[in-house]
Formats: structure tokens, C-alpha cells, sequence
């Protein structure tokens, strides 16, 4: 009868905007179909629809402040089982076999970190199983897998559905992971704050990464990571584009699969930075790890780092910073060990921001970051902390300068739209 080589696996990941209502889940279903049509087997990952994993969050919030976080995966991953059900119903309705799946069902094996689980091994037999006997398309929860040995739900972290689509993609060995989101691709920067920032045919692993964990909020850093390991390749593209006419969107891919490398690939900006500074610390061995030490144990992420060379021998001063969120408890840590730490003064300033340029075409080229410094110089914008990667460097700027960073930047590395 039919020949017995296995049509090629895809797989297919909507996001809580594109899943926002029936209507909105009927376009998915259209989608799908035309990849089944064009001759794939596919396992669709959906999100909540949007709005709905926040609003269960605050219920559980509202439950109990200090609430079993058991509890809460059981409440916040029921938002991705009703988008499953949803979506099978209107495949079924279009002509397609299709069935839902939750995490558990896969299984997606997880540890037993409620709320921001790891994925440790992914099963997914019955999903090839029914690709074969009834070419069915698979629709998965995304977000949510089990601890075995508890026997309980658990959820990845917010935005972790990305991560769930990757993770099939690499269990499932599909031939591409395509994550349909609002955008229509990666840009090379934010379009909202420079018109001429443009839509990127590709991207590096790397850069990918860099611009995730920098603030463009495509796509769970996890994900990427994810990606780059197991080598999937991952394109984002546009849930609203019409599905009989889809746009290619940005494929993101090993840095080998890129012929002409520009030096700067984007730039990407936060303002979710806060900066302290201690002063006159005691400059000897060990100082620096009483400082960062205490923060990692209380699970805070330090990101840019300053010290000085001391003047006198006896004291230096040291900055960083932490994500806004943290910055509260960091002070705590940091007062708390004030003693043993030995600083005369603690300064903060909340109203900072970083600003990035990525790319790997960087380790090639010499006083990239030094031309970025003059550019924002001409323009007085002062500049309070530098890190430099091989593919990255960022500035710590005062947050009304933002705008005007990221454009000032993006013009003077060539990324503008003609
Ligand atoms: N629904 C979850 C969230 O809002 C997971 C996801 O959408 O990726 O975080
Ligand atoms: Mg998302």
C-alpha cells in the first residue's frame, strides 16, 4: 500500500496570543493542517490562552500568600490542558486525526522544583505511535510535566512552553522547531523604540541566547539554550500571517549555517537593572567572594561587576548589578553581612539601564566597543559600568537615555533599514 518511509517530524509551538480565543484557535488548526497537507507528522505545543496563566497565578496569590507550590503547578498548568482540548476539537472539525496530550501523558519527566522545573528526559512513544497507525497530529501542553517518583504536576516557569516545544523537537528528532508567536521574527532591535530596526533572515545560537537573557523577549532563554545543545532548528515566525500564505520569520541555527556575518547583529536593552556600589571595601584576598557569595546562596543573579584598582592599597570600591526585582533583598544580604564585608557606604541607583550589542562576528574584530563608546560620548550619555564578552559588550547608562543608546547604536553599526 503506502510506502513505509517515515514522513519527516515537525513540530509546531503557539503562543498565549495566538491560542487567545476559538477564533484565533481555528487559524492555528489551519496552520497545522497546511504542514500535514505539505506531508509532515506534527506535534503542536500550545500556551494558555494569554492572560489566563497570569490570572490563575493570582488566584493561587489570593489563596494563600505563602502557598504550596505543589499547588500552584496543579492550578497554573490547567490553562494549557484547555488549549490542547481546544485545539484537537478544531482539528478534528477541519478533517485531521488529533489528540491532546498533557505533559504528564508524554511524559515530560521532570525534577521536583515546583514552579521552575528542569526537563529531564522526554518519552514520547505514543505520540510517534500515533503518527504511524493514524497520522494523528499531536497536540501537547506546553509548561507542565510530572515528577515520577512524587507523582506530581509540575510547570517549567514562566514562558516555559518555548522550552517544551524545544525539548519534543530534540526528543522527537523533528526536523525543525517552528515557534509561532506575535512578531514575525527576530529583529535587530526593538522596532517599538527604533522604526528602522529590521526583521534578521538568521541568527546564531549564541546571539540568540545573548539577546534572550538581554531583554528581547521573543523567546525563553531556556529554549535557546535547549536548541543550541541538541542542535533544533528553531524558527519564529508570525501565528498571524494567513496560513495559506506564511512568511519564513527567522531561523535560528548553528553560527556555520550564516555566510556573511555582520560584526553586530543586534542590540538589545534592559531596564530591569539596578546598580550598588560599595565603597572603601578592604582590598585583600577573599573580599570579593564575602560579597558575591552570600548573594548566590540567596539565589540572586549578579550580572555586571566593577572593581577598582585601590589607590591607597588598603580600600577599593566595588559595583554590580542585579535585576530590579532582587534589588530589595540584595541590599538585605549585602547589610546584613555589613561587618565581615567592612564597606563605609552602600549607593544604589534604581533608574539604570543596560544596553547590548551582540554578535559573533565580534571575535574577528578589534575596537568594536571602543566606537561605541565615542558615539555615546558625542551625545552625553554617561556610561557607569562596562562588561565585554567575545560576542557582546554592555554599558550601564542612566535610564533616560535609553531610547536614544539603543538608536545611536543600531545607526552607528550599520543595522538601520535603508
Ligand atoms: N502559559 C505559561 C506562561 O504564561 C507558559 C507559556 O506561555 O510559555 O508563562
Ligand atoms: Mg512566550
Amino acid at each position: 500500500m503506502s510506502s513505509t518511509k517515515p514522513r519527516p517530524i515537525l513540530v509546531m509551538k503557539f503562543g498565549g496570543t495566538s491560542v487567545a480565543n476559538v477564533e484565533r484557535i481555528r487559524n492555528v488548526a489551519q496552520h497545522v493542517k497546511r504542514e500535514v497537507d505539505a506531508g509532515y507528522d506534527v506535534a503542536v505545543v500550545v500556551s494558555a490562552m494569554s492572560g489566563k496563566t497570569n490570572e490563575l497565578v493570582a488566584w493561587v496569590k489570593d489563596a494563600a500568600p505563602l502557598y504550596d507550590a505543589r499547588e500552584y503547578d496543579a492550578v497554573v498548568a490547567s490553562g494549557e490542558q484547555v488549549t490542547t482540548g481546544l485545539l484537537a476539537i478544531c482539528l478534528q472539525e477541519i478533517g485531521l486525526n488529533a489528540r491532546s496530550w498533557q505533559g504528564w501523558q508524554v511524559p515530560y519527566e521532570t525534577d521536583d522544583a515546583h514552579g521552575s522545573a528542569r526537563i529531564a528526559s522526554i518519552g514520547g512513544e505514543g505520540i510517534l505511535k500515533g503518527f504511524a497507525e493514524r497520522r494523528e497530529v499531536a497536540v501537547v501542553a506546553g509548561f507542565q510535566g510530572i515528577h515520577t517518583p512524587t507523582g506530581r504536576i509540575t510547570t517549567l516557569g514562566r514562558g516555559g512552553s518555548d522550552t517544551s516545544a524545544v525539548a519534543l523537537a530534540a526528543g522527537l528528532k523533528a526536523e525543525r522547531c517552528d515557534i509561532y508567536t506575535d512578531v514575525d521574527g527576530v529583529y535587530t532591535t526593538d522596532p517599538r523604540i527604533v522604526p528602522k530596526a529590521h526583521r534578521l533572515d538568521k541568527v546564531a545560537f549564541e546571539e540568540m541566547l545573548e539577546m534572550a537573557s538581554l531583554g528581547a523577549k521573543v523567546l525563553q532563554v531556556r529554549s535557546v539554550e535547549l536548541a543550541m545543545v541538541h542542535n533544533v532548528r528553531t524558527f519564529v515566525r508570525s501565528s498571524f500571517d494567513n496560513p495559506a500564505q506564511p512568511m519564513p520569520g527567522t531561523l535560528i541555527c548553528a553560527e556555520e549555517e550564516i555566510m556573511e556575518q555582520p560584526v553586530v547583529t543586534g542590540i538589545a536593552y534592559s531596564k530591569d537593572e539596578a546598580q550598588i556600589t560599595l565603597r572603601e571595601v578592604a582590598d585583600k584576598p577573599g573580599v570579593a567572594a564575602s560579597v558575591f557569595a552570600p548573594l548566590a546562596e540567596a539565589n540572586i543573579v549578579v550580572d555586571m561587576i566593577v572593581q577598582n584598582v585601590s589607590a591607597d592599597g588598603k580600600t577599593t570600591d566595588i559595583t554590580f548589578t542585579v535585576p530590579s526585582s532582587d534589588y530589595a533583598r540584595a541590599v538585605a544580604v549585602i547589610e546584613k553581612n555589613k561587618d565581615e564585608l567592612g564597606y563605609t557606604l552602600l549607593q544604589s541607583a534604581q533608574d539604570v539601564a543596560k544596553i547590548s550589542a551582540i554578535g559573533i562576528g565580534m571575535r574577528s574584530h578589534a575596537g568594536v566597543a571602543a566606537k561605541a563608546f565615542k558615539a555615546l560620548a558625542d551625545r552625553g550619555i554617561n556610561i557607569r559600568a562596562i562588561t565585554t564578552s567575545e560576542i557582546k559588550f554592555s554599558v550601564l547608562i542612566d535610564v533616560a537615555y535609553t531610547e536614544l543608546a539603543v538608536r545611536t547604536l543600531h545607526s552607528l553599526y550599520g543595522l538601520d533599514a535603508a
